[in-house]
This record gives structure tokens, sequence and C-alpha cells, in this order.
């Protein structure tokens, strides 16, 4: 009979277990804040790419190559283009940030309809099929 794997935490916590305080928890964050390969040093990265000159000239250039909404629904013939979405999360992928085929041009609501799949567990970027084929070299 094989061996069974724990996946996850046994429910009841340790008797000798305490709620962290709030001056451990904030030791924590901050720790977290300093680690490079952590969630908010990757966040912190993905603001600062944002508000950069390279990435407001990169979205202009994306934004005039592309004037028309990239979803799949409008195909660059239904709505104007309003903003430039990351396909690859920007935290995630920094150093897609600036590539033509993962910044693609979308009309604000296309983008929230977006962003709506994302978080209903929609990443396989397909949603995109339409931009990758103009994109692809
Ligand atoms: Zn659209
Ligand atoms: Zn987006």
């Amino acid at each position: 009979m094989p061996k069974r794997i724990r996946t996850h935490a046994p429910k009841r916590a340790p008797k000798d277990y305490r709620p962290p305080s709030w001056h451990e928890r904030q030791a924590e964050a901050q720790r977290r804040r300093d680690n490079p390969s952590s969630w908010s040093a990757a966040y912190a990265k993905a603001r600062e790419i944002r508000s950069g000159e390279r990435w407001k000239n990169h979205r202009l250039m994306m934004l005039a190559r592309f004037p028309m909404c990239q979803c799949n629904e409008c195909k660059g013939e239904r709505l104007p283009a309003t903003c430039v979405h990351h396909i690859k999360p920007l935290a995630q992928y920094p150093e897609l940030a600036y590539t033509d085929s993962n910044t693609v041009p979308l009309f604000e609501c296309c983008h929230d309809r977006i962003h709506a799949e994302i978080k209903k567990g929609d990443r396989t970027g397909n949603q995109f099929s339409h931009f990758r084929e103009e994109t692809s070299e």
C-alpha cells in the first residue's frame, strides 16, 4: 500500500500556537519587502515599471500601432483602445514588460472583463489569440 502523502497542514493548530503579535507581523512584512524574490517586492517592481518613462513610451507606441481594442471580441474593429494590458502579469514577468506580443491594447470595459475572467481562473491567455496573430513575427 503506498504511503499517504499529506498534502496540506493539519486543521487543528498545535497546542502551543499563539497568533503573531502586531510587531511580529510588521517585522514579517518588512522582511518580505526586503526580500527581492517575494511578492511585495514583485509588486513594487511592477509599480516602478508602470510609473516609468520607458513604460509610458511603450504604451503610447502600442496605442499608436493598435488604435482599436485587440480583444478577441473586438478584433481591432469595434472599440477604441484606451489602455495596454500585460497578458503575462507584470509582477510575475517583469522581463516581458515591454514585449509587443505581451502588451495588448484594449478598451477599458474589455480590460475589466478580461480581468474578471482571469479572477475566475482563466489564465490561458487564449483571450488574445487574435492579437497574438497580429504581433507574431
Ligand atoms: Zn474589446
Ligand atoms: Zn490588465
